[in-house]
């Protein structure tokens, strides 16, 4: 059997997967099993930050592992510390708990809100407002969190305790907060797996005010737009907010499993000893991951994710072919005339590889990407559209 054979008997039936077998990669190029050459656009789902086995990234992450792999939480480790401390000091967030998936980092936000709720308000305020369409994560409490019926179908009953406003109606928040008791509202500034599509400057101005008025938590969702993606380092700052606690994952340690949740002042120390935990959170290889990619997402990198992004909306923005462009930085949603599974299979035929958020065409490109790789790849998709 082929690897393509051997997956679909024994790995678990649940990934419609491409017809491809990717095994190796260098920066933003992808290479399959028979040999062929594919500019990767999909980064993992927003992942690989700096694309594939970027050498300071392998450079940082194999000597850490060459030093000590894992140690557990019950002892203290200097690249978890120093990376909560890189965190903090970028966002001006207080403390962070660290674990392995944004489905996790989310957990632990809705713990942390859920204690905060019962410590400040009483302990029936556990009610989280999340939005219609956000997407927060696959596990029981994160499923509810998320505001797809399609997500919850299979799976009731969920953990009960959220209620789904509409996105971009802050009339749609406040009547909810009056409704429920409520701890949080949690949000992601562009809903990457609802269609790739951003809340607006007014609705993120008006649920801060609203989060003040009713002493409710604001919980940014940064595990797919955050770690540089939108052109900032998280999501939330090009929008002159301050969320309380701001969870994330996927691009943080560049290709290595870690979430973290960023506790702001109001939060840092409402979950105390034994609250909380994870055997694998800070890991000394993801942090030592995490630690090269953070530490490199300055100003020019943030300059040249803008840099991109525009390049993109300008060539794509009144292409042939294509209905409308959404998103922010390199997080971006291509609403094509024919459908977009057609167009993602023409570009992989054509050596592009991009992936579909609902019904768009979806770019994750490298934050780092080659930009004569990414002018190819544009005019790759370019042509598929204009069919
Ligand atoms: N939150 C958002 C905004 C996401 O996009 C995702 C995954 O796509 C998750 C949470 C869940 O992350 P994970 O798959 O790492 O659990």
């Amino acid at each position: 059997m082929n690897i393509k054979e051997i997956d679909n008997q024994y790995v678990a039936s649940t990934y419609a997967r491409f017809p491809i077998c990717i095994k190796s990669g260098k920066g933003s190029l992808a290479y399959d099993e028979d040999g062929n050459e594919y500019i990767d656009l999909g980064t993992g789902i927003a992942v690989n930050t700096f694309g594939y086995s970027d050498d300071e990234w392998v450079a940082a992450v194999t000597t850490q592992l060459a030093k000590l792999q894992h140690t557990s939480n019950l002892y203290y480790s200097e690249p978890c510390a120093m990376l909560a401390e890189l965190l903090c000091k970028k966002t001006n967030m207080k403390k962070v708990f660290f674990s392995n998936s944004g489905a996790e980092a989310n957990e632990c936000a809705i713990k942390t809100a859920r204690k905060y709720g019962e410590l400040n308000k009483g302990a029936e305020y556990t009610t989280i407002i999340t939005l219609k369409d956000s997407f927060h994560g696959r596990t029981v409490t994160t499923l509810a969190a998320t505001g797809q019926d399609v997500f919850h179908k299979d799976f009731l009953p969920l953990t009960s305790g959220f209620v789904y406003a509409e996105p971009n109606n802050v009339e749609s928040v406040e009547s909810l907060l009056k409704a429920n008791k409520c701890c949080a509202i949690m949000f992601e500034v562009v809903q990457g797996e609802g269609g790739v599509r951003p809340l607006s400057q007014e609705f993120l101005t008006g649920i801060q005010s609203l989060a003040e008025k009713y002493d409710v938590l604001l919980i940014a969702d940064e595990v797919q737009v955050g770690n540089g993606r939108s052109g900032e380092l998280y999501g939330y700052m090009n929008y002159g907010i301050t969320p309380d606690i701001v969870s994330t994952a996927k691009g943080l340690a560049g290709g290595l499993p870690m979430g973290a949740t960023l506790l702001g002042e109001k939060v840092k120390d409402v979950l105390g000893v034994s609250m909380h935990g994870s055997t694998f959170g800070g890991n000394p290889v993801c942090a030592a991951g995490a630690l090269n990619i953070i530490s490199r997402l300055d100003d020019a990198m943030l300059a040249g994710v803008k840099e991109r992004s525009a390049y993109i909306f300008n060539e794509l923005s009144n292409a042939k072919g294509v209905k409308s462009i959404s998103g922010l930085g390199l997080m971006i949603g291509i609403e094509t005339e024919r459908p977009a599974s057609d167009i993602i299979d023409e570009c992989r035929k054509n050596g592009v590889l991009v992936i579909k958020a609902k019904q768009k065409v979806r770019l994750l490109p490298a934050l780092n990407i080659d930009m004569d790789l990414l002018k190819k790849s544009i005019q790759i998709i370019k042509e598929a559209c204009a069919k």
